[in-house]
């Protein structure tokens, strides 16, 4: 997208997330951009479940220049509105859990697409 790539404050390089974004891990792409990549979660809890993950390793949202906030949702758009079509879903939630009392695994941001379907059982806490 030709934005100017933003550098990261802190990073071991050693995550899961670090490797899939250098392309050392294979994954089911979405799409990509300058600063974030898309792809498909190993463990979907709906159809086209996808995760918005930037190529550079920041813990959690506050570790993250706010610079990148306005990307990441940009990118999460951009993502919903691809996987809305291709998946004929009818909506989706967008998720980010921030450090493990909250849920993260994986301790690289990342924030959950999940597209939403009629009867589709998916329970969330909130809502
Ligand atoms: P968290 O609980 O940290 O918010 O979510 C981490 C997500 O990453 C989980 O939904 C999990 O299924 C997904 N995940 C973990 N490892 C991999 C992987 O190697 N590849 C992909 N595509 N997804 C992963
Ligand atoms: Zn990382």
């Amino acid at each position: 997208m030709g934005k100017k790539e933003v550098k990261a404050k802190q990073g071991d390089g050693e995550c899961i997330f670090c490797k899939i974004g250098r392309g050392e891990i294979p994954c089911r792409k979405v799409l990509e951009n300058d600063n974030f990549i898309v792809f498909y979660d190993v463990n979907p809890r709906t159809k086209g479940h996808c995760l918005i993950v930037p190529k550079k390793h920041f813990k959690t949202i506050l570790d993250m220049p706010s610079s990148l906030y306005g990307e990441f949702l940009e990118t999460a758009k951009e993502a919903a509105f691809k996987l809305l079509k291709e998946h004929r879903a009818e909506g989706f939630n967008l998720v980010l859990n921030n450090f493990e009392v909250a849920g993260q695994v994986v301790g690289h941001v990342h924030m959950h697409l999940m597209p939403r379907y009629k009867d589709d059982g998916f329970k969330l806490c909130v809502g």
